[in-house]
């Protein structure tokens, strides 16, 4: 596995300088010491990813300059071949927005997306035909995004007659047969409509839609938070699956991290658009070092009443800000519970512990939290 500490700006565990030019720029760029060669190459390389929109307010003069939103400020991770990275952070905290923009559809405004060794936004007509083939997304809400005049078999079959309209009627029936069947849908039910199944069958007629093109990478951008929690494990069970039969690179993008903790390899935290702590799974969720990760996990409640009890839970207090004017310094510290005043100056470093474990955090302290099951 590529890890994660060779291509992302770090400070060797300890340092704790503010450098406010630091935050999630690539280690190639700035050229820190604590670049190491990367291992193996990754499938997929976003590097101090920013993504801005223009907001322009309500009856605001059409010749006054729109606002600028920051839903993604700078954020760095790789991706190894077959792994799967786990992405969390609250509503609003730019999930979606990154997703859109390594898909191809958001265009970014700083940083760079490679995949496969190409720059995205370098790609010509051809290569990004490839790229939109190469990475297919799921969604969250699964029966909004199937459209309701077409059948089961046509959706599933869409994307490869566009892509390759040379496939012979036999051989896509046969493929959306072959897929129905691996998501576990019966493929008598091939000429219905989307609005005849639940929201469960619905998301796995997204995934077969998703996996028709024989995708190198899915991105699943909140996949099960729409479904009923009986269901939800049903999914996430089909995801795993579905990734090491194929050996799928994969994003699973969740707002909690107990829905992503036992598909991911690695977790990505996010808030307000900053990477905020990235680590393997299991560290990650036993002893998380930022006061966001911590807070994160104690907001879940655990079904024991005695566990529970017995939990210490730094609580998150406040709303998320709006994006539109973040707090200055580190995003988090207006909810943090470990905020000092200079927190408000400079972003924080970007710090490396060890074993691909980065925390964007100057007075980060491991944590042992009683995580849920
Ligand atoms: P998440 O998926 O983590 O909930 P999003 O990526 O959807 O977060 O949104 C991040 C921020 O970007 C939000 O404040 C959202 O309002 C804003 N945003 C997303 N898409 C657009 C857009 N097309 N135009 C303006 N603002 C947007
Ligand atoms: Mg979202």
């Amino acid at each position: 596995m590529t890890d994660p500490a060779d291509k992302t700006t770090v400070l060797p565990a300890g340092r704790t300088g503010r450098d406010p030019d630091i935050h999630g720029a690539p280690v190639a760029e700035k050229g820190h010491d604590t670049a190491k060669a990367p291992a193996g190459h990754p499938i997929l390389s976003v590097q101090d990813l920013r993504v801005t929109f223009d907001v322009r307010k309500r009856g605001a003069w059409p010749w006054t300059p729109p606002d600028k939103l920051h839903a993604v400020g700078g954020v760095s991770f790789d991706i190894a071949p077959g792994e799967c990275l786990g992405v969390v952070g609250e509503s609003g905290s730019g999930k979606s927005t990154l997703a859109r923009a390594i898909v191809g559809t958001v265009p970014s405004s700083g940083g760079a997306i490679v995949f496969e060794g190409e720059d995205l936004a370098l790609m010509d007509r051809t290569q990004r035909r490839h790229h939109r083939r190469d990475v297919q997304m799921i969604f969250q809400d699964p029966l909004a995004a199937l459209n309701p005049r077409m059948t089961v078999g046509d959706i599933i079959a869409e994307p490869l007659i566009t892509h390759r309209p040379e496939t012979s009627r036999k051989d896509v029936k046969a493929r959306v047969g072959e897929l129905m069947e691996r998501v576990g849908l019966l493929p008598n039910l091939v000429n219905r409509y989307p609005h005849e199944f639940s929201g469960g069958q619905c998301q796995r007629i997204g995934i077969a839609r998703a996996l028709v093109l024989s995708p190198k990478l899915l991105i699943c951008d909140e996949p099960v938070s729409a479904l009923d929690v009986s269901v939800q494990a049903q999914v996430v069970n089909l995801l795993a699956e579905l990734r090491r039969d194929m050996g799928l690179s994969m994003i699973f993008i969740a707002h909690d991290l107990s829905v992503v903790k036992h598909i991911s390899d690695r977790i990505v935290v996010m808030y307000l658009g900053r990477l905020m702590e990235q680590a393997k799974s299991r560290p990650l969720c036993t002893r998380p070092e930022h006061p966001y990760t911590q807070a994160l996990i104690s907001s879940v409640p655990i079904p024991d009443p005695v566990l529970e009890a017995k939990r210490q839970r730094p609580v998150l207090e406040g709303e998320l800000p709006s994006p539109l004017s973040p707090p200055s310094g580190c995003v988090f510290r207006t909810r943090c519970p470990k905020a000092r005043p200079d927190c408000a100056t400079g972003l924080p470093p970007v710090i490396d512990l060890g074993d691909g474990h980065l925390v964007a955090c100057p007075y980060h302290a491991p944590a042992d939290v009683l995580e849920p099951a």
